[in-house]
């Protein structure tokens, strides 16, 4: 049985790039860049005035104060959108809005706080080194010139770049489409009156949240009865119009488990089963062609932990995030943690985190069941307790990923 590290670098290796495709601006945010942006032109375009104020030359204004002001005369307005018609003489000046293109002559704006207007003429209070108040053609970016690189995540910031720079589409790495399809015949809606035996399907949910929280597009099959002939129809539907395929239930060794026994007959290539952890000893792995499948175990918890330990860092390669683990920190853990008759694997334990004194402890939320579903609600970190540990005791130091925090915190 494979430990957690190496399960996670087999599926890790078996991430493909997807096809990047070229994607509208307001579509893009969140995801990674696959080729260099570069500026379309200079940002900005031509030198403009940074306030409101008086387009005048600097010379003229070199011994302005309250005490000796210097008056000019106004020859127009020129306001944002607009350029004027004449330029700037020595001895004039003209009315500039904030935006609007520096006249010719010009080389300063004198903002509207230190002048007085007098009829047609405009009194200057205070001098300006040349270039003050002006916003230079290209200070922000450079005609020709990269200006995002590959790689790059598109967040409000270079989605505002990539505009500016020209760029109504760009190419990137597209959202993975991962099929989710649960399993159990005792499985009902959550809306559902529960009869005997069944209780309700939380897995379809917590997936799709889970999936949707990635940047990837969840793709919901319907529940699918534990019947060979169900899973078969449900697994060729969801094969076909995804990337990842997300199986959930039905992988452990039980009379109607068949997801394994099916794949294996559609010729899906069984990469491993089973990884010593706990939640989540079950979890299967198969490739086929360029598809990528998971088959995640039942038991609530267990299968949302193999979606953040394993799924998550797969769909953020897939979709070219060179990030792909949750910060790590070191924390003080609170109680004494026996692993039982569990030892020899890692257990994933969801904890709460407390700073304390400038350190960070942690403890566990509470039962640690695979079906306390709760205790992934409560949750604000996991613990990792190391496969050779069997005992951690209160005050020994532990790793916990920050599983609320993106992996670029
Ligand atoms: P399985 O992996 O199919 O053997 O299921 C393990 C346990 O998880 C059983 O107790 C199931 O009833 C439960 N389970 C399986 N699928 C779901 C689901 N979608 N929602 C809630 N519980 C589930
Ligand atoms: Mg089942």
């Amino acid at each position: 049985m494979l430990n957690t590290l190496e399960a996670l670098n087999i599926v890790l290796a078996h991430a493909e790039l997807l096809e990047p495709a070229r994607m509208p601006l307001d579509k893009a945010a969140g995801l990674v860049l696959a080729e260099d942006v570069t500026a379309r032109g200079n940002v900005p375009p031509f030198a403009n005035s940074a306030m409101d104020g008086f387009a005048v030359l600097a010379s003229d204004i070199q011994q302005a104060s309250e005490a000796t002001p210097v008056r000019l005369h106004i020859l127009e307005d020129v306001p944002a959108g607009s350029v004027a018609t004449q330029p700037v003489r020595p001895g004039t000046a003209i009315r500039i809005m904030t935006g609007a293109p520096l006249p010719d002559g010009a080389d300063t704006v004198v903002h509207v706080e230190v002048t007085r207007v007098e009829g047609s003429d405009v009194v200057i209070l205070l001098a300006l080194k040349s270039g003050f108040n002006v916003r230079r053609a290209g200070e922000d970016m450079t005609d020709g010139t990269v200006v995002l690189h590959a790689g790059s995540t598109l967040r409000p910031g270079e989605i505002g770049v990539c505009a500016a720079a020209g760029h109504d589409a760009v190419s990137v790495y597209p959202r993975a489409r991962v099929a989710i399809l649960t399993t159990g015949s005792e499985l009902v809606d959550a809306a559902d009156e529960l009869t005997p035996g069944h209780i309700r399907d939380a897995n379809a949910h917590s997936l799709r949240a889970q999936i949707a929280a990635i940047g990837a597009v969840p793709v919901v099959f319907a529940r699918v009865p534990d019947t060979r002939d169900a899973v078969r129809s449900s697994l060729e539907q969801a094969l076909a119009g995804s990337d990842v395929v997300l199986t959930n239930g039905g992988i452990s060794v039980g009379d109607y488990d068949f997801v394994k026994d099916v794949l294996e007959e559609m010729g899906a290539q069984l990469v491993f089963w089973r990884v010593k952890q706990k939640p989540g000893k079950p979890m299967a792995f198969w490739t086929l062609g360029h598809k990528r499948i998971v088959g995640l175990p039942g038991n609530p918890v267990s299968c949302m932990v193999c979606v953040e330990e394993y799924v998550r860092p797969l769909i953020r390669r897939m979709m070219g995030f060179s990030l792909l683990h949750r910060p790590e920190r070191s924390a003080v853990f609170d109680e004494r943690y026996s692993k039982g008759s569990d030892a020899g694997r890692v257990h994933f334990v969801r904890v709460l985190l407390e700073q304390r004194d400038g350190t960070l402890h942690a403890r566990p939320t509470g039962p640690q069941g695979s079906g306390i579903l709760t205790s992934m609600a409560r949750a604000e970190a996991i613990a990792i307790i190391p496969e050779e540990a069997t005992v951690i005791d209160a005050g020994a130091t532990v790793q916990v990923q920050l599983t609320d925090l993106p992996e670029d915190h």
